[in-house]
């Protein structure tokens, strides 16, 4: 395991993130013209490719490469008698502060506990007013009476639509313990303090997967999961010594849980979470068995038909809160000085091949002469298989640029020579290392340095 960092090293900021995703239309603010909307953001061009990708990457782990485990997209809406089993109604609550004076509010667990005891505001000193529980759910109405009897909850986690489906995929899947169903959708908590980006939004996405074990073996696969889902970030290239663990103490336990660790990421404003695996024993299936009427029992048929409530081992990461993450990892600055210009840097995202939006772009250095047609012709057959831009407005070495910022990992620069011998150069985004390739070799070529890539900077 690489050594763990104290403080953050990189070169990203908040603001150069925010300002990059803006610029080039990764993420934009929700509403920006009305001044925007707190807690939401729209992904642009870009930032819709990174996160697809990102989930790509997941779904594929989860699903394609464990025989054990099947997918699921279940409502967003679900019967609100769902959020009082699952005991959110009454639990899934913040401690909430507001101050009298500049009406800020606070979490009360994120403020200096000397304010708290106090009771006085850290951003203006006015009096803060008693703590009270504040429950993060989004009510609305479904249909047209708007009376107690149509309030339905916008789902604040994924996981109760697979609980709820547990035994429709055991009987049409024929799915035995252990097993697993992994879903990735949309969740909403009306978050009172929304900072940081997209790192903490009312609207986000999750991918979540929840595995069933029988009683018993819990803790065994709980410790499986963790590994696992360790290992699973060394594949996407990102940098192992800004992960660590973090096991909930006594008092951050979920009502739910048995054990819960969650991996943190060294952003740059400090550890954070960024997925959370958790022991989620029996509790959830229980309560919907006492909820519904319904029996939530397994039946093991290779057992003599043994019965039992299994156990989740859940593993919840944010699909949004990850493109940070991912942004805030490859983000780098680094010094050029090609052209003999000492003062040149570049902006680079340095993503994993297979998460970056554009895979390879194709560029004439001349417009004229055929350079253009030709080069057009070779992104033509690129795009079959890969991402492929093309761009030809500008110098070279600002359209090298361009693609580093958008963490193009390829560039094809189709030359006078192409015309001649039909090689280009390829260029490669980390090392600006230039080869030249026969174009008929390309697709083979790009795939087989996807498929080896390794991080080096
Ligand atoms: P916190 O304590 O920070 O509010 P949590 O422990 O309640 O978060 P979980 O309920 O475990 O978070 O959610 C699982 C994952 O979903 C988190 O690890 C995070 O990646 C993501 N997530 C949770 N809340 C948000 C949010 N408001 N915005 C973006 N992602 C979120």
């Amino acid at each position: 395991m690489a050594e763990q960092l104290n403080e953050y090293q990189g070169k990203a900021t908040m603001e150069k993130i925010t300002s990059l995703a803006k610029r080039r239309g990764f993420v934009f603010q929700s509403s920006e013209i009305y001044g925007g909307q707190n807690g939401a953001w729209d992904y642009g061009p870009l930032g819709i490719e990174l996160k697809n990708r990102i989930a790509g990457a997941w779904w594929k782990e989860m699903t394609q490469l464990n025989d054990d485990i099947v997918g699921l997209d279940a409502a967003i809406l679900m019967h609100p008698r769902t959020w009082e089993a699952s005991g959110h109604v009454e639990n899934f609550t913040d401690p909430l502060v507001d101050c009298k004076k500049c009406k800020a509010r606070f979490r009360a667990d994120m403020i200096p506990e000397e304010n708290l005891a106090a009771k006085k505001c850290p951003e203006c000193g006015g009096e803060l007013t008693d703590t009270r529980k504040f429950n993060l759910m989004f009510k609305t109405h479904i249909g047209p009476a708007e009376d107690t009897a149509s309030i339905i909850y916008l789902r604040p986690e994924t996981a109760q639509g697979i609980y709820v489906n547990y035994k429709n995929i055991i009987q049409s899947n024929r799915m035995k313990i252990p097993f697993g169903i992994a879903q990735i959708g949309k969740a909403f908590r009306n978050e009172i303090v929304t900072k940081n980006f997209i790192f903490r939004t009312c609207e986000f996405e999750q991918m979540e997967m929840q595995f069933f074990v029988k009683p018993g073996s819990d803790d065994e696969w709980f410790n499986e999961w963790r590994k696992r889902r360790w290992a699973y970030y060394g594949k996407l290239g990102v940098k192992m010594d800004h992960l660590r663990w973090h096991q909930h103490g006594p008092d951050e336990l979920a009502h739910y849980a048995k054990d819960a660790y969650d991996i943190e990421y060294l952003f740059p404003m400090g550890w954070r979470e960024l997925e959370g695996v958790h022991n989620r024993t029996n509790y959830d299936l229980n309560r919907h068995t006492q909820f519904s009427g319904k029996d939530m029992q397994y039946i093991d048929q290779d057992n003599n038909n043994e019965r039992y409530i299994p156990y989740i081992i859940e593993t919840s990461a944010g699909l949004t809160r990850n493109v940070l993450m991912i942004l805030c990892d490859a983000y780098d600055e680094e010094q050029v000085a090609d052209k003999g210009n000492d003062d040149d840097w570049r902006t680079v995202l340095r993503f994993h091949p297979s998460l970056a939006p554009v895979t390879v772009a194709v560029l004439p250095l001349m417009k004229k002469d055929g350079l253009a047609e030709l080069a057009q012709d070779i992104r033509r057959e690129l795009k079959e298989d890969f991402a492929a831009d093309y761009d030809q407005a500008g110098a070279i070495g600002r359209r090298y640029r361009r693609q580093d910022e958008a963490g193009t990992p390829f560039c094809v620069t189709v030359d006078y020579q192409s015309k001649d011998d039909g090689t280009v150069t390829l260029r490669f985004r980390d090392s600006m290392e230039q080869i030249r390739v026969p174009k008929a070799e390309l697709a083979a070529r790009l795939r087989q340095e996807i498929k080896e890539y390794k991080r080096t900077k």
